[in-house]
């Protein structure tokens, strides 16, 4: 038999599958896969239920329900002041597929693509498949500042784009206006895209405020913003995504999405249309409640002598677990073995490396119900007693 594509073959499980079965199959905690404990709000999953029973259950158009494409504008127009339209918005299957649509639409064989590191982990297979090279730029823990001086070294003549998460998955860092500054001003000087992933916007905490870098002088033309359901609306399985673009961009980018999934459910996108209507204090409620479970997730950590480090946004804590690791193994093993003997599955940091990876450092989702952090954290405490 011949091979098959040997990029994705040589590729493991991702690391989120991986854990997450790890987690069934041991009864464990799973503190590990982002996904909320809160089964999301009643009224949109009773939208979606009588559009399923009473709705047109066909293919919609391909770019999106009108009615979705025009919330989406509406609600950037109201929570940013972006001046965009409908025809500026492309609905997919999750922010996965709008990824995947961009860097298929956008970037050809040889192109450099800048990741800033730790980093999604779909980012570099996918762009790698496409013939493109990831470009990484590294972040350091604690505080996850980004290394301006490294960031402007790291463009290249072929650089086509620069994908910048924020807030950012794993680290729980929100980009300041300074560093969205800076970014916005090697994007220009070198004529390049970005490609902004912002699947948490609204989940920040205390004084810290997504910015998107779309509304940065210049960029309305050069950026594409991602948006996704799933977080705003604590439905991760129903993956619907949205694309921002100014038309030139998002003309490539829907003929990748015409060939990728052409559309996504109709009920799905009904009710998402719904829930964007909301008023601005919705969204910018939706931070408070999460970073009263970080509080109690650090809380308990930090009382178990654990360092953590920098967290102002997203649904993930990062601890550093070097003083509960044996001498001879890494972070994978280690996650490995919390599961087996404390019940409790994490995320290995290095998954979101492309080499060199920190070994100590292991990633707590945290947006979950008290009772589950409790249960982690107690487990924790029998495993690891102070
Ligand atoms: N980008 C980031 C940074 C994520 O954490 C995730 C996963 N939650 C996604 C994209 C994918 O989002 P979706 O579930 O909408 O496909
Ligand atoms: N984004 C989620 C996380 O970081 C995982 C999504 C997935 O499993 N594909 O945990």
């Amino acid at each position: 038999m011949k091979p098959a594509n040997p990029g994705l073959s040589a590729s493991g499980t991702t690391i989120f599958e991986a854990m997450s079965s790890l987690a069934r199959e041991h009864a464990a905690v799973n503190l590990g896969q982002g996904f909320p404990d809160d089964p999301g709000p009643l009224a949109l999953r009773q939208a979606a239920a009588d559009f399923v029973v009473h709705g047109h259950n066909q293919y919609p158009p391909m770019l999106g329900l009108p009615a979705l494409r025009e919330a989406v504008a509406d609600h950037q127009r109201r929570l940013y002041g972006l001046d965009v339209g409908a025809a500026e918005v492309l609905v997919t299957s999750g922010a996965t597929e709008a990824l995947l649509d961009c860097f298929m639409g956008l970037l050809d064989q040889g192109d450099e693509v800048i990741l800033l590191e730790p980093t999604y982990d779909t980012y570099a297979p996918v762009i790698r498949r496409l013939g493109a090279v990831p470009r990484a730029v590294r972040l350091t823990p604690p505080s996850w500042e980004l290394p301006v001086d490294a960031l402007a070294a790291a463009f290249s003549p072929r650089t086509k784009l620069l994908v910048l998460n924020t807030p950012m998955n794993p680290s729980g860092k929100v980009f300041t206006a300074a560093e969205l500054g800076a970014i916005a001003e090697l994007v220009l000087r070198h004529d390049v895209y970005a490609v902004c992933d912002e699947v948490y916007e609204h989940l920040t905490f205390g004084a810290a405020r997504h910015l998107p870098l779309m509304t940065l002088p210049g960029m309305r033309e050069r950026v594409v913003r991602i948006g996704s359901a799933g977080k705003t609306f604590s439905l991760t399985g129903w993956k619907i995504g949205y694309i921002t673009a100014a038309p030139a961009l998002l003309r490539p980018i829907a003929k990748a999405h015409q060939f990728v999934t052409f559309t996504s459910a109709p009920s799905l996108q009904h009710a998402v249309a719904l829930g964007l209507g909301n008023d601005a204090s919705y969204f910018r409620g939706l931070g408070e409640p999460l970073a009263r479970s970080r509080e109690r997730l650090a809380a308990g950590l930090g009382a178990l002598g654990l360092p953590l480090l920098t967290c102002d946004g997203t649904y993930f804590l990062v601890a550093d677990a070097a003083g509960w690791m044996r001498p001879d193994e890494d972070d994978v093993a280690f996650c490995r073995r919390l599961v087996l003997e404390a019940g409790v599955v994490t995320i290995p940091m290095s998954a979101f490396y492309l080499d060199a990876p920190p070994r100590t450092l292991i990633r707590f989702c945290f947006c979950k119900h008290d009772a589950t952090l409790d249960a982690a954290l107690e487990r924790l405490t029998r495993r690891f007693p102070r």
